[in-house]
């Protein structure tokens, strides 16, 4: 049930990137971070343990951003990923997800420094 749940986010998030590529998702049990990625298997490791925890618009923001980096072939936050982040959504919307992602990890005791690659 889960993973059909996060399938469909993820060719929600794909559309709306206008990605071509197909991209794996890995539903993994992490220690301290919501997601990962890999460029070059093009698969998006998800945190097993925190699906339960996140709504989907807060999943598919998660998905979205890991799929950014597929899409712009690198692992940094610079200008080309917020110009795809920014087609998307507006800074505040951006802000209040982010926020209500660390205060959710932080409730549950997770170090926030690295939550998301
Ligand atoms: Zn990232």
């Amino acid at each position: 049930m889960n993973k059909k749940r996060v399938w469909k986010l993820l060719e929600q998030a794909r559309k709306a990137l206008g990605l071509e590529d197909s991209v794996k998702l890995i539903l993994y049990p992490m220690k301290y971070k919501v997601a990962s990625v890999s460029l070059k298997t093009k698969t998006i490791r998800l945190n097993k343990n925190l699906l339960g925890v996140f709504d989907d618009e807060t999943l598919y923001y998660i998905i979205l951003h890991e799929l950014i980096h597929i899409k712009t072939s690198s692992l940094s936050h610079g200008e080309k990923f917020y110009k795809n982040l920014e087609s998307l959504y507006t800074i505040d919307e951006i802000e209040g997800i982010e926020n209500n992602i660390i205060r959710k990890l932080i409730e549950r005791g997770i170090n926030t420094e690295k939550w998301l690659a």
